[in-house]
């Protein structure tokens, strides 16, 4: 994503501005395709290696890049020394808040997690106040964790389950937690301890889902996937040619609310026969006969009875796997992706999940003979959300690493 906004950004006519939008295209360069010598970098970006060397330097003082042993492809001459992201240059951190609970990442610069906490329990119900205060101490103890790791925090990236109106930085609507405008952002500072980062971002669970699986998990530079992303509400973050498509104004994805039965249940959004909810999880608990209100841990209850072959837990699963056919088979229709990634809650449930969706797609997909799909769980697992929103924080910083306020070192 970034790589393509760096490379594709019209060029800058400013001295300084000039020397900062060629320091994201080599620093981008090294994420993708490092560790590369400083003439692998020169050829990839087609700047001077004097350009390019002064840049690397400034990266290193940022501690941004680091060198990294010494190496020769061929074995004759002098060796090269190869340019790496230095992991511990820095940190973002990533909260998701869900339905079903809020977690928390850590996430360094080279995309490792160094920080995991996670809350489980039904947030319907609850007042944004009390929830946006656990969210808060969550936070700090996450701002502690890279603390104690001597990471500076270099962004805040926020997921939330519905409606967020990026401008204003404002969660519209959540209609399974029952929140409408509220400012996430402003209120959980209010019960922060630590002092936040400047680069603080809120922003849909599925668009950072999408984001977070784009950026780690292992796709193509150009890659068009739809990822799905599973709990009590369903959201999808589509990714085309390598960029998330948002839509006009960030609203798109909403598959939870396709309607997939005209006069199916009613959904808390006030129409009827949404998708969530008939493939959401609280109906995959309902029909596998599993009572939520008893579970410490439903999804963990659910995955046992999996896991021991209960036919009404598999039934229940197989059942939510048609109707969220019929949704992925509307998107592919209309999108043309290759790939659907499993995401959420629907990651562990791929391997009973898969089947009776891949029979849907083969039946309604028009062009399924021609172009088969790939259907995968996401490797970040249920973390997905909370993984993109921290890279989403950092992503700021590799697009622009010399602006003035970037300073790490
Ligand atoms: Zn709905």
């Amino acid at each position: 994503v970034s790589t393509l906004s760096a490379r594709s950004r019209p060029r800058p006519t400013d001295q300084g501005e000039v020397r900062r939008h060629n320091a994201a295209l080599v620093l981008v360069t090294v994420v993708d395709d490092g560790p590369l010598s400083r003439a692998q970098v020169a050829a990839a970006t087609g700047l001077t290696r004097a350009t390019v060397g002064s840049i690397v330097d400034d990266l290193i003082g940022a501690g941004l890049v680091a060198e990294q042993g010494t190496r020769s492809a061929t074995g004759v001459g002098r060796p090269g020394t190869d340019l790496v992201l230095r992991g511990d240059g820095g940190a973002g951190i990533g909260l998701e808040i869900n339905v079903d609970g809020l977690s928390c990442v850590v996430v360094d610069l080279a995309g490792g997690v160094r920080h995991r906490a996670v809350l489980v329990g039904d947030l319907r119900g609850r007042r944004a106040a009390s929830v946006l205060r656990s969210a808060a101490r969550l936070n700090d103890e996450a701002m502690a964790a890279a603390h104690n790791a001597d990471l500076p925090v270099l962004g805040l990236g926020v997921a939330a389950p519905g409606l967020v109106d990026l401008g204003e930085q404002v969660l519209r609507l959540a209609p399974n937690l029952g929140w409408h405008d509220v400012a996430v952002i402003d209120r959980m500072r209010r019960y922060a301890v630590h002092a936040w980062p400047d680069r603080v971002a809120l922003d849909n669970e599925a668009n950072l889902a999408a984001l977070g699986e784009l950026w780690s998990g292992g796709h193509d530079r150009n890659a068009s996937f739809v990822m799905v992303h599973g709990d009590v509400g369903v959201g999808a973050g589509v990714v085309l040619d390598g960029a998330l498509y948002r839509g006009s104004r960030g609203f798109g994805g909403e598959l939870g609310h396709l309607t997939v039965a005209t006069d199916g249940p009613e959904c808390r959004c006030g129409a009827r026969g949404c998708l969530e909810q008939m493939a959401g999880l609280d109906r995959i608990l309902r029909t596998a006969g599993i009572e939520a209100a008893d579970e410490d841990d439903p999804t963990a209850a659910l995955l046992a009875a999996l896991a021991r072959g209960d036919a009404t837990a598999v039934d229940a699963v197989a059942d939510a796997g048609r109707v969220l056919g019929v949704g992925v088979a509307a998107m592919v229709n209309l999108f043309d992706v290759d790939t659907v990634v499993l995401g959420g809650v629907f990651a562990p449930l791929q391997p009973w999940l898969e089947v009776p969706l891949r029979e849907v797609l083969e039946r309604r997909v028009l062009s399924a003979p021609w172009a088969p799909m790939r259907v995968t769980a996401s490797g970040l697992g249920r973390d997905a959300a909370a993984i993109g929103a921290a890279r989403l924080a950092l992503r700021a910083l590799l697009d622009d690493p010399l602006a003035p306020e970037a300073a790490t070192a």
